[in-house]
């Protein structure tokens, strides 16, 4: 194996401890921590796992915290009710909706209700008009975390060409939009992609989010390439796996992210981070 080991686990640890400092600093100067609400609605297994992570990882760093759990059955004027509650309470920085959501909800007319500078997923139409725009607030977590990792390789981005599978709302279309904004040439490719393995040789990035278990093999990865794998696959033994044959891409590229281990804790840690965002702008403390 050849290349270096993004440690998403480890830079991770390193914001949260920064992040911790910061709110320690803000209760020294009589402010309150920041304040996310983490609403779940229904069982999903894998959200509830999800959201317990958020929790704790909220807990670490001094925020308040709160998960308000609803049954799978909640209307969607029930939930629209709850986050119109949210948005006006003061104590509140961040409100974060777990998705999915039961099919009796739209996920977009939920997304939309909460107040954009409440909108620490990043999802929001505000805010993603505003990444569009090169003006980012609240950016959406995994992309903005990877963008932190790409940083610790200390390889100026400018100029380089991109290449990202996947075209979904909440990674690959952002993560074009911040690749895009560091100056990257950006393709993105998607499952209707001809000579996908010819695009992803031509990478001097590679993002790969799209949920197919070890698609991108070690033959697609261009020399030296910066490999970042989003995907997160359960395989029938329970075992995590990414959307990259590891192994065989590791042979090949300079740098490598692990699953796990690797963009999981960064869209957990970049939540703190825009939850702090979110709480300096609401008391006017950003710097
Ligand atoms: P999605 O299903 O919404 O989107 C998948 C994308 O991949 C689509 O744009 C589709 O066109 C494309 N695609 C599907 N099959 C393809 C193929 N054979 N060739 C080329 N493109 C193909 O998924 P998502 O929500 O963006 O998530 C993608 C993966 O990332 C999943 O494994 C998910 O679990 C993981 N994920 C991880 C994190 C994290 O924090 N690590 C966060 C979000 C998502």
């Amino acid at each position: 194996m050849s290349a270096q080991i993004l440690d998403g686990k480890a830079i991770a640890a390193d914001l949260r401890e920064q992040i911790k400092a910061r709110v320690a600093d803000r209760v020294a100067a009589e402010q309150r921590p920041p304040g996310l609400i983490v609403v779940l609605v229904g069982d999903n297994p894998a959200s509830q796992v999800y959201v317990r992570n958020k929790q704790n990882a909220c807990q670490q760093v001094g925020f308040q915290s709160e998960l308000m759990q609803l049954p799978a059955s909640t209307g969607q004027t029930e939930l629209l009710a709850l986050i119109d509650q949210l948005n006006a309470r003061e104590d509140v920085d961040g409100i974060l909706v777990q998705l999915p959501l039961p099919k009796q909800i739209d996920e977009d007319t939920v997304t939309e209700r909460i107040s954009p500078i409440k909108d620490v997923d990043g999802f929001h139409p505000y805010n993603i008009g505003r990444l569009v725009l090169r003006q980012p607030l609240l950016r959406p977590c995994t992309p903005k975390g990877v963008m932190t990792m790409l940083a610790r390789t200390g390889i100026d981005l400018t100029g380089k060409d991109a290449v990202i599978i996947g075209q979904s709302n909440i990674v690959g279309r952002p993560m074009f939009l911040e690749l895009l904004m560091a100056r990257c040439t950006v393709t993105v490719c998607h499952s209707k992609t001809k000579d996908l393995a010819d695009k992803a040789r031509k990478a001097d990035i590679l993002v790969a989010a799209v949920g197919v278990p070890r698609l991108i093999q070690g033959d697609w990865i261009k020399p030296g390439a910066i490999v970042i794998d989003v995907g997160m696959n359960r395989l029938e033994n329970g075992k995590l796996c990414g959307d990259v044959d590891t192994a065989g891409a590791a042979e090949v590229a300079a740098w490598i992210t692990p699953v796990p281990g690797g963009v999981g804790p960064m869209t957990v840690a970049t939540l703190l981070e825009n939850t702090l965002l979110a709480a300096d702008l609401a008391s006017g403390t950003e710097n």
